[in-house]
């Protein structure tokens, strides 16, 4: 018997640590951004327009500077060699027009800019989402609590934000070159020299930057940590408070808090010293050029003042590049660990399955074998036959293997050996959507979500109106409590507003899986923990439906299960079936 597993257990410790090289973060950057390349391709066509306009504006303004400080009544614009004037009002007004040109320009490149990263989060999101949720449970059970909230909160905002860093190096690069370019063109021997110092300032950081280089990966890691941590403590809340443990958990959390803030304290101490040393370095390093330049070249001098303007707008963009630079590389153990993440879901993805039924007559499982882990198999051998309306029971001890089953049912778990065939076809070949149409399913917890009472009866399926919603609703046995409301179906209940009676809540979801009129009903333990009132409805309700839905009912007491036709018991994983002295037997002994 070859047993199937859903190992591949997926820990924290399997994100591997990023590259933070420059050519890997920009590839990983590009390949986030996608579809939207052209947009990115845009945005530094534009900078480079933009940067031009600087390039001539800063000129202008430095040529207005030293009109103004001479006696000169004229501007000279452009190198000595072109002889190019212009009276100071009419520079002036140049320079205004320059300015309004680059005030219009900066709203496009702005909406650029940022529709690139917000559409790259817009993308990230929705495959996060469609990954996650169409992964199969067994993948998602092997995994820590707030992996879904991780990825589509944080990851994808840091995703963001990345992206965000990226456009702003790729638009500051573009106007860096230009405005150099434009320096070159204003006084080449001084803008060499300058060039030349900005560039070695440039190695001094990236080497001091990889002497100090630690691993970005650590607070990946650490974060990972604690929103598990997060969301178990949420989800047990009530027992966290009954047994007063909120000092311990909040000492666990705070272990893995301090790891993860010592991790990012290192790399803000490095994003906030480098920047200014650079500026300073390279402010000293030109200094000492134009002490050079004055013995070798006095000629050039004259042409001095507009390239000091050029140059500390180059600093403002080389800043820019570092800070970008910087983030990106803090960013990059979350992309890297929101591709793994995407690519494991992706690889344990439910089968979609590509038949399509419209009807189901009989299910029949042939020596059904699952198990969670190797060796140790959940059920062994399930041999039974469902037949169309038939109503079945399915009883055991707690830990037998009834929910299991029910997961083989609902085609939410694949068999590790045999199969289960409908009507004479393998469950896993028949679509996912097509059988969620046709099987209806009441679990055990039942779950409200934070909407009207109608949305819940609903619950994400839009095509059903009003009258089929009170329909279900009066199937289950709940219509009467629901028009009690203070207002009726349009009441709020879930998390965050009204309440509903755990008898109340199952009974929504009986009407919840009602709606789509299943052709076969599944119901784990739908009266354990119930008052007897409401159990009364449900098998009321069940009654109604007998002989005309198949009807699947786990149960864990017999009691429950009286209204069935057949009876089978799941002990230490096998099946067999109860005949009717053994029911009556078992019924008396309970
Ligand atoms: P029942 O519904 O009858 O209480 P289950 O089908 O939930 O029983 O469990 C059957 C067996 O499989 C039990 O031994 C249980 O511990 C084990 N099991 C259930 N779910 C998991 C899981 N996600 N991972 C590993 N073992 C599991």
């Amino acid at each position: 018997m070859t047993e199937r597993t859903n190992g591949g257990g997926h820990d924290v410790s399997a994100v591997p640590p990023a590259s933070t090289r420059l050519f890997d973060v920009v590839r990983n950057g590009l390949s986030v951004i996608g579809p939207d390349r052209p947009r990115l391709y845009a945005a530094v066509a534009l900078a480079v327009v933009v940067g031009a306009i600087e390039t001539v504006l800063l000129c202008v303004v430095a040529a207005v500077a030293i009109a103004m400080s001479g006696e000169r009544g004229t501007v000279r614009l452009g190198p000595e060699s072109l002889d190019f004037h212009l009276n100071l009002m009419s520079a002036c007004r140049f320079g205004l027009l320059l300015a309004a040109l680059l005030m219009v320009l900066s709203w496009p490149l702005a909406r650029l800019m940022a529709s690139l990263s917000t559409r790259a989060m817009l993308r990230l999101r929705s495959r996060m989402l469609e990954s996650y949720l169409g992964s199969s449970l067994e993948y998602r059970e092997t995994q820590r609590e707030g992996l879904l909230q991780q990825l589509v909160g944080e990851y994808a905002l840091r995703a963001e934000n990345s992206i965000q860093q990226l456009a702003n190096a790729a638009v500051a690069l573009a106007m860096l070159a230009t405005l150099m370019a434009g320096a070159l063109v204003s006084a080449p021997t001084a803008a060499v020299g300058m060039i030349a110092a900005l560039l070695s300032c440039w190695a001094a950081f990236a080497l001091v930057s990889r002497w100090l280089r630690q691993d970005t990966s650590a607070p990946v890691l650490t974060n990972r940590e604690i929103v598990g941590r997060v969301a178990q403590a949420a989800r047990m809340g009530e027992e966290i408070s009954a047994y007063d443990l909120s000092g311990p958990v909040c000492r666990e959390l705070e272990g893995d808090v301090r790891k993860s803030a010592e991790a990012m304290g290192r790399l803000r101490v490095e994003a906030r010293l480098f920047p200014n040393i650079f500026q300073y370095g390279a402010i000293g390093l030109v200094l000492v050029l134009v002490t050079l330049l004055a013995n070798v070249r006095p000629d050039e001098l004259g042409g001095l003042a507009p390239l000091a303007l050029l140059l500390l707008r180059s600093l403002g963009y080389v800043r820019q590049l570092q800070r970008s630079f910087h983030t990106a590389r803090e960013m990059a153990p979350y992309i890297a660990a929101i591709e793994t993440e995407l690519t494991a879901l992706d690889m344990h993805g439910h089968p979609a399955g590509g038949r399509t039924i419209e009807d189901i007559a009989a299910i029949a499982f042939h020596r059904v074998s699952y198990a969670y882990k190797p060796g140790m198999p959940a059920l062994r051998d399930i041999e039974f036959t469902i037949g169309l309306g038939e109503a079945i029971g399915i009883v055991g001890p707690s830990g037998s293997g009834k929910s299991t089953l029910v997961g083989l049912l609902l085609r939410l778990r694949m068999p590790g050996a045999g199969s289960v065939m409908v009507d004479g076809i393998p469950l896993e070949q028949i679509s996912a959507r097509s059988w969620a149409r046709l099987v209806g399913y009441v679990p055990q917890d039942s779950r409200l979500l934070y909407g009207t009472v109608a949305d819940n009866i609903r619950l994400f399926r839009p095509g059903f109106d009003d009258a089929q919603v009170a329909g279900a609703a009066r199937a289950a046995g709940l219509h009467e409590e629901i028009m009690a409301l203070p207002q009726g179906y349009e009441t709020k209940v879930g998390p965050g507003a009204r309440g509903l009676s755990g008898g109340q809540t199952q009974r929504l979801s009986i009407a919840r899986a009602l709606i789509g009129t299943p052709r076969v009903l599944v119901m784990d333990e739908p009266t354990s923990a119930l008052d007897a009132w409401s159990e009364q409805l449900i098998a009321e309700a069940l009654a109604a439906l007998k002989g005309r839905t198949t009807i699947v009912l786990v149960a864990h007491r017999p009691a429950t299960v009286a209204m069935c036709d057949r009876v089978f018991e799941v002990r230490d994983g096998r099946l067999r079936e109860f005949s009717r002295n053994d029911r009556l037997s078992h019924a008396l002994a309970v």
